[in-house]
């Protein structure tokens, strides 16, 4: 039986407001009164479930949510939780935490928030958390010479782990974009590919390049109800929300067969994301970009290794 990792929402709200963001922020809180819910799924599906997953807004935001959820699963899926965080609200108590019980946090940079390098760069080595950061690099048009700039100084303070990915279906990438955001990603995979110590989440586990983000994902709602993929979290994909509903949350157990549901879903899912990303002449230039840059990587790591 396939094991699945559950992405959850914890709230809707985000202190950012970074103009590439699409996700609805309808400012919800997942209800405490209903958190034990949540926990009992996990203790009853626990030999199905890769990792929990905290992401979208800013989940920090709902530390506490996060803490109790942890505290009281920790024993059923040792340490096997991720978090996609912006970084403003880290500090002692959060990073402790992090350290304690993640596998793999997600820093989120980008060049149009503030980032404040000393601070995070203190904090992970005060906790050593090296191992289990990585730097998720947002690539928006326009900026993409800083978002190098970013990388390179993050790079040379020693921190290894980085996520690249480009802003997809919210920004209009032009001719000289997409020629820039070409030669920072030779750039980058260059020098990937130089030094081994360099870790890329994703592009080098993968002999193709995917934009999706959900991979044989559960996700859980603020209200607390299943969807096949995250992405229904967002306005451009919220259409198809009602088509991706696998089930409740209070009686639902992965030892259903999900299969063929999760077939379906996905089907659907590939067949909007194509319908849309056909819609957009540079969308589809984007992904060309990203795939050609998917091979590149693939062949000269093959070659090298001969
Ligand atoms: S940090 Fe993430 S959720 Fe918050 S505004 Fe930016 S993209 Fe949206």
């Amino acid at each position: 039986m396939n094991k699945y990792n559950i992405i959850l929402h914890t709230t809707t709200s985000c202190n950012f407001d970074c103009s590439y963001c699409d996700v609805v922020k309808d400012k919800k809180q997942l209800d405490f009164s209903k958190i034990n819910l949540f926990i009992d799924f996990i203790k009853s599906n626990k030999e199905n479930l890769n990792l929990i997953k905290f992401f979208w807004w800013e989940p920090l935001l709902a530390f506490k949510n996060i803490k109790y959820i942890v505290d009281n699963t920790n024993m059923f899926i040792w340490n096997k939780y991720e978090l996609v965080t912006n970084t403003s609200l880290l500090n002692d108590e959060i990073c402790d935490y992090l350290e304690k019980y993640f596998e793999i946090v997600f820093f989120s940079i980008d060049s149009e928030n503030f980032f404040d390098y000393n601070n995070v760069f203190k904090l992970i080595d005060r906790y050593n958390l090296n191992n289990k950061v990585y730097f998720n690099l947002i690539i928006s048009p326009w900026k993409e010479i800083e978002a190098y700039n970013q990388f390179e100084k993050i790079y040379s303070s020693w921190y290894k782990n980085f996520n690249i990915l480009p802003v997809y279906f919210t920004k209009i990438w032009n001719k000289d974009d997409l020629s820039n955001l070409s030669v920072i990603m030779k750039k980058i995979l260059d020098k990937f590919i130089e030094n081994k110590d360099i870790k890329l989440f994703w592009f080098q586990n993968n002999s193709w390049y995917n934009a999706s983000l959900t991979y044989d994902a559960l996700f859980i709602d603020i209200d607390q109800k299943i969807y096949y993929s995250d992405f229904v979290s967002t306005y451009l994909w919220k259409i198809i929300k009602d088509d991706l509903y696998i089930w409740n949350l209070n009686n639902f157990s992965i030892w259903n067969d999900l299969g063929e549901i999760i077939f379906n879903k996905k089907n659907r899912l590939n067949l909007y994301e194509k319908a849309i990303t056909n819609k957009i002449k540079w969308q589809i230039e984007l992904h060309k970009v990203m795939d050609y840059f998917s091979k590149y990587l693939n062949i000269r790591k093959w070659v090298l290794k001969d």
